[in-house]
């Protein structure tokens, strides 16, 4: 308890609240920017148990906004480094990571075990899918999302106010919503906004009554602008009115294009062998296992390839030939 002290003195928390946070669940999905900097705040504040999910590699233009990346992690699994650097950190709380696509399947298993969920994801499509999970299992969670030098939270409580399908009742078109790849996105920009909601997470987790629901707080910090609005909960929404889970019950597609690669999921559970499959390949081109991961060369066109079975394939911009090269080349 030495640990929390400077945090228990606040009336707001006292040793119930910090016995509170010791035995809370929360799934943090995403561990970019947003991700990391949440889990750490969480971890930090004394919550003693994690669930971090993401697919992808760090990149070394992750860099220059998230705090716990360094350039030796360049290459390695997001998800599982924020996972060791956090139990250095905090050994004695419970880190679990998944290197893994957050699909319908993983929300269904994960969603339902935590007692709230934050946002640390870069794209809306899987906003909308973990909208419907946790307005399915009544979890409550945390929308943020930030771009270019702003960003916006919502704290969205099931069954007490709006959901994000009330906020945004129908997804945007594929390509029409900017992405950080595209817009960019200011190195603070993300920490202040993962810093406004793990505090609003913390609120939420020791029972404060002072969360608003549907609040949106809208934050520029190159202009220091800050504003709320209430969002009103939508009549007719699909989701927290209607009950109908579309996006749960949507079939992920197998191949997406992901930043400047198409990931290709795998279309049976199970494990590879990356060692006999990099022998495999080295034959055809270069292939190498490093950190767990296969990465190979082929004919001009990389893959990396994951324990699952899932692979990013760099090099060519047709999902169709992306999946074709991979039945070709990995799940053969
Ligand atoms: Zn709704």
């Amino acid at each position: 308890m030495e640990r929390f002290v400077r945090q228990t003195i606040l009336p707001q928390l006292g040793e119930e609240g910090q016995r509170k946070l010791w035995e809370a669940r929360v799934l943090v999905v995403g561990c970019g920017a947003l991700g990391t900097h949440t889990a750490e705040a969480l971890l930090r504040a004394g919550v003693g148990h994690l669930i971090l999910v993401d697919r992808d590699l760090v990149e070394v233009h992750n860099l220059h906004r998230v705090s716990l990346f360094t350039p030796e992690d360049v290459g390695k699994p997001k998800a599982e480094v924020c996972a060791e650097k956090l139990r250095k950190i905090w050994p004695d709380a419970e880190i679990v990571s998944y290197v893994a696509h957050f699909g319908p399947e993983l929300a269904e298993e994960l969603v339902p075990k935590v007692d709230l969920v934050m946002d640390g994801l870069d794209n809306l499509e899987t906003r909308y899918l973990l909208n419907d999970a946790c307005v399915k299992y009544e979890k409550p969670w945390i929308y943020t999302a930030v771009l270019a030098t702003y960003g916006m939270t919502m704290p969205i409580l099931p069954g007490k106010g709006p959901c994000l399908r009330c906020l945004f009742p129908n997804p945007p078109a594929p390509g029409t919503v900017p992405t950080c790849a595209q817009a960019g996105i200011l190195g603070p920009v993300p920490k202040a906004l993962a810093a406004i909601q793990a505090a609003t997470a913390i609120a939420i987790l020791v029972g404060s009554g002072e969360v608003r629901p549907g609040e949106l707080l809208y934050v520029d910090l190159w202009q220091r602008r800050f504003q709320t609005v209430q969002v009103q909960r939508g009549r007719d929404c699909p989701t927290c009115v209607a009950r109908d889970f579309q996006f749960l019950r949507e079939i992920s597609r197998s191949a997406v294009l992901c930043g400047d690669a198409v990931q290709i999921l795998p279309r049976k559970g199970g494990s590879l062998d990356l060692v006999a499959l990099a022998e495999r390949l080295g034959k055809l081109g270069k292939a190498v296992v490093k950190n767990g991961l296969l990465f190979a060369e082929i004919e001009g066109v990389s893959f990396t390839v994951f324990p699952d079975g899932r692979a990013l394939v760099k090099g060519v911009s047709d999902p169709n030939r992306a999946q074709a090269l991979y039945d070709q080349f990995i799940s053969r």
